[in-house]
C-alpha cells in the first residue's frame, strides 16, 4: 500500500560525545533497516530553540564536568524526583512556546529521546497538546550502569535500558516491565558490521604491521591523564636491552586540541601516532589490540564489541561510576588512575601475560551487544505498526498548551 512515510526526531544533546553518537547510531540502524519508510532528524532542540540555562547545556555540562566536585553535586543533589520535576516544569512552562514550534516543526510520529534532561518537557508538550495518545515516545537510555534518575519517566511508550542493572532502576521508579526493553547501548552499525582485518586495518592507518598496539583516549573531549599516560608507555614500551620498542601507542584525542599539540611535539621511542576527533573509531579499534579510557559508556561499549581489553583510569561521578565494576567484574578489565601502573600492565600485556591479555578479551567479546541498535529500531518499528495506519497528526500550533501560558 501506499505508506506515508514516518517522521522520527530524535533529541539529543552535545553534551560529551556519547548521545550524539547514540543519536546517529539509531538515525544509520533505521536507514539500513527500513530504506524509505523513515524520515529521521537528529535535533538538538533545546540550543535551537530556547534560552538559558537549556541552550547551555553542552557549555555548562563540560565546565562542570571539568571541575568534578560541582558535577558531583549537581548529579546528587538533582537525583530526588521532586527536584527535578519541579526545577524542569518552571522550565517547561517558561520555554512551552518554543519548545512546542521546536517539536511541531518536525511533525514527528515517533519522538525518542537519547538524553537524560529530554523526557519532561516534550512530554508535557504532548499532553497538552492532546497527542500522547497519537505520538510515540521513547527513551533510549545511554548511560550503562549508575544512570540519573530523570532518565526515567513513567508517561514513555518505551524505556529502552543498556543493561539489566538500568532496567532494574527503572522498574524500581515505576516503570511497568511492558515498558521496559533491555538489548544493550546503541553503537553505530559501523561498529556491528566491521568486516576488515587487523592486517588490512593497519595498512590502512600506516601502522606498524606487527608490533601490539594500545589506544590511549579519553571520550569526545580527550578528558582524563591522557598526557602522562602516554609519556609513561613511551619509555616503558622500549625495551631497554635489546634497545627496540615491544608495543606501539595510538592516541586519540578527540577535541582536545591543546592535548594533541603538545604530545606531537614530543620524542618518542616507539612508534606513535596521535590523532584529533576521529570518525572512523571501528577502524582505530579494530587495528589495535587493547584501550585505555576514561570510563564512558559509549568507549566501553565499542570497545567490548571489539574485543579489547580496557584499562580504565578516570570516570564522570555519578553516571560512569558504575562501568568501572562493570568492566573489572565482568573480567574485561582493570582500573588504575596511575599513569604509572597503567604503563606497567599494557607492558605486561604485551610480553610475560599474554594469556591474561587474550582472556580478558575473551570475556570483553561476551558482555558485547553488537545488535543492541538493530534490535532497539525494530522494536520502535513494532510499536509504530501497532498504532495502525498512522493518519496523519493533527499538528496545530495554536494550541491549548500555549493558550495556559
Ligand atoms: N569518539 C569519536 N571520535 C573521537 C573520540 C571519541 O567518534 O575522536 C566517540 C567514541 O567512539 C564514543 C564517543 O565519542 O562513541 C564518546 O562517548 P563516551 O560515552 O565514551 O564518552 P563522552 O565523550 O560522552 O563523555
Amino acid at each position: 500500500g501506499a505508506e506515508r512515510t514516518k517522521n522520527v526526531l530524535i533529541l539529543m544533546s552535545d553534551t560529551g560525545g556519547g548521545h550524539r553518537a547514540s543519536a546517529e547510531a539509531i538515525r544509520d540502524a533505521f536507514q539500513i533497516e527500513f530504506g524509505d519508510e523513515y524520515r529521521i532528524f537528529v535535533k538538538d532542540v533545546w540550543k535551537e530553540y530556547t534560552g538559558w540555562p537549556l541552550n547551555n547545556m553542552e557549555r555548562s555540562y563540560k565546565f562542570m564536568v571539568k571541575h568534578v566536585q560541582l558535577w558531583k553535586v549537581a548529579f546528587h543533589s538533582t537525583s530526588p524526583r521532586w527536584i527535578h520535576s519541579c526545577y524542569l516544569a518552571a522550565i517547561a512552562a517558561y520555554y512551552a512556546k518554543e519548545v512546542e514550534a521546536g517539536l511541531m516543526e518536525y511533525k514527528p510520529d515517533i519522538i525518542i529521546s537519547v538524553h537524560p534532561l529530554m523526557q519532561h518537557i516534550p512530554l508535557w508538550v504532548l499532553k497538552w497538546q492532546g497527542l500522547q495518545k497519537k505520538v510515540i515516545f521513547v527513551t533510549v537510555i545511554t548511560d550503562l550502569t549508575t544512570c540519573h534518575p530523570t532518565w526515567f519517566h513513567p508517561g514513555v511508550n518505551r524505556c529502552y535500558c543498556s543493561s539489566e542493572e538500568v532496567a532494574k532502576r527503572a522498574s524500581l521508579d515505576g516503570l511497568e516491565e511492558s515498558q521496559i526493553r533491555v538489548f544493550g547501548l546503541p553503537i553505530r552499525p559501523s561498529f556491528a558490521r566491521a568486516v576488515l582485518s587487523k592486517d588490512q586495518l593497519r595498512e590502512e592507518l600506516e601502522m606498524d604491521p606487527d608490533l601490539p598496539a594500545v589506544l590511549l583516549m579519553g571520550g569526545g573531549e580527550g578528558m582524563g591523564p591522557v598526557k602522562k599516560t602516554a609519556l609513561a608507555l613511551g619509555e616503558s614500551l622500549f625495551d631497554k636491552e635489546l634497545g627496540k620498542p615491544i608495543g606501539q601507542l595510538i592516541i586519540i584525542c578527540g577535541r582536545n586540541k591543546t592535548l594533541a599539540s603538545t604530545l606531537e611535539t614530543e620524542q618518542w621511542k616507539i612508534p606513535v601516532k596521535v590523532r584529533g576527533f576521529e570518525t572512523q573509531m571501528e577502524k582505530w579499534m579494530g587495528a589495535c589490540d587493547c584501550i585505555i579510557t576514561k570510563a564512558g559508556p559509549g568507549t566501553i561499549a565499542e570497545a567490548l564489541i571489539r574485543g579489547l581489553p580496557i584499562i580504565l583510569n578516570d570516570y564522570i561521578p555519578g553516571q560512569e561510576k558504575g562501568n568501572v565494576p562493570y568492566v573489572v567484574d565482568n573480567g574485561a578489565g582493570v582500573f588504575t588512575r596511575s599513569p604509572k601502573e597503567t604503563a606497567r600492565i599494557v607492558t605486561e600485556w604485551f610480553s610475560t601475560k599474554k594469556d591474561e591479555l587474550k582472556r580478558m578479551s575473551e570475556n570483553a567479546l561476551k558482555l558485547a551487544q553488537p545488535e543492541a541498535v538493530f534490535n532497539i529500531v525494530k522494536d520502535m518499528h513494532e510499536l509504530a505498526c501497532q498504532r495502525g495506519p498512522l493518519a496523519n497528526i493533527p499538528y496545530m500550533l495554536t494550541s491549548s498548551f500555549t493558550d495556559l501560558i
